[in-house]
């Protein structure tokens, strides 16, 4: 049984019917917004494709299903591209692992997530091996900028887009994740239900909550600027200059009529008095230029965000 989001299901539904009737291009581009669900998507047709059965959805006990959830099927390889560029030599290799006949199941397949870090030379790869398909091979590949890639590799892909999720799905779907419920919280930094995933999972939540409570006890002259950032490092330097450029975003959004987050109501009528809408959007322009610069040199990042907060 899978448990699959509500709005990622039309989308699985429709490539398991093609897989079903033996109509399936050998090439899938997932496509949509970035964090509605594009990766866990492709894992489940994935796993789909490599089960055994002639079931349309994976089994979940033939040898291939079992293999893949030990993460060691020898049929499928990944690349992927959310942390740095997809080489050349990556898809090459890849291409000649899958060269050879199924070693246990009937399929094998490429999924390539974020396949938009492709570069050129990998892309042109990717198309040589989508112009001669191996037979019973297929690429999945994943993509929130598909435009971005050749014209040529999206036009002999099969084209599915996850749509983006309306805020009530997300509000339901969270409620249903252990301890998702509190993400609500976090609408004023992003609505993407599988960003506000990963922000817990990697244990960041809790730097995301404080940060409105604790930026409008500042403002207010009521904080200082040192206990802000308490607890700040240079491994989360960059969610809090996320969540600040969010918290900026939100209140210059708000200035045209835009609706503002109940968390953000203390922190806008100071800012806006105190710094006019012309100011504030220089501060946000200054925070990524900063989350940038912190992330090419050696900065000292409390010593640069010190400095960007004391300007509020
Ligand atoms: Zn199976």
């Amino acid at each position: 049984m899978t448990h699959i989001a509500d709005w990622l299901l039309p989308c699985l539904r429709q490539v398991q019917v093609l897989k079903q009737t033996n109509s399936l291009s050998h090439a899938l581009l997932i496509t949509g917004a970035d964090g509605v669900g594009q990766e866990e998507l492709a894992h489940e047709m994935v796993k789909d494709l490599m089960c055994e059965s002639d079931q349309a959805s994976a089994c979940g006990y033939c040898h291939s299903c079992q293999l893949m959830r030990a993460d060691t099927h020898p049929d499928f390889r990944v690349l992927d591209g959310e942390a740095s560029t997809i080489k050349v030599d990556q898809v090459r290799l890849l291409v000649r692992q899958i060269s050879q006949k199924p070693q246990v199941g009937h399929n094998k397949v490429v999924l390539i997530t974020h396949a938009q870090a492709m570069n050129i030379n990998a892309a042109n790869a990717v198309l040589k091996a989508l112009e001669e398909p191996a037979a019973r091979t297929y690429f999945v590949l994943t993509s929130s900028q598909s435009t971005s890639l050749l014209p040529t590799i999206r036009s002999r892909c099969l084209l599915v887009n996850v749509p983006t999720p309306s805020l009530d799905a997300v509000k339901t779907w969270l409620t249903q994740q252990p301890e998702g419920e509190v993400l609500s919280s976090l609408f004023w930094l992003t609505t993407q239900p599988f960003r506000l995933l990963s922000i817990q999972q990697q244990g960041k939540t809790p730097i995301y909550l404080e940060l409105p409570q604790k930026l409008s006890e500042m403002v207010h002259g009521r904080m200082p600027v040192s206990d802000v950032i308490k607890g700040m490092d240079s491994n989360n330097v960059e969610d809090y200059c996320n969540g600040l450029a969010a918290i900026l975003h939100q209140c210059i959004c708000h200035s045209t009529g835009a609706p503002l987050d109940a968390a953000l109501q203390g922190i806008f009528n100071v800012l806006v008095s105190r710094l006019g809408i012309q100011q504030l959007m220089l501060r946000y322009q200054s925070l990524q230029n900063l989350k940038s610069d912190l992330q090419k040199t050696n900065l000292n990042p409390i010593m640069q965000l010190t400095h960007e907060l004391n300007q509020w």
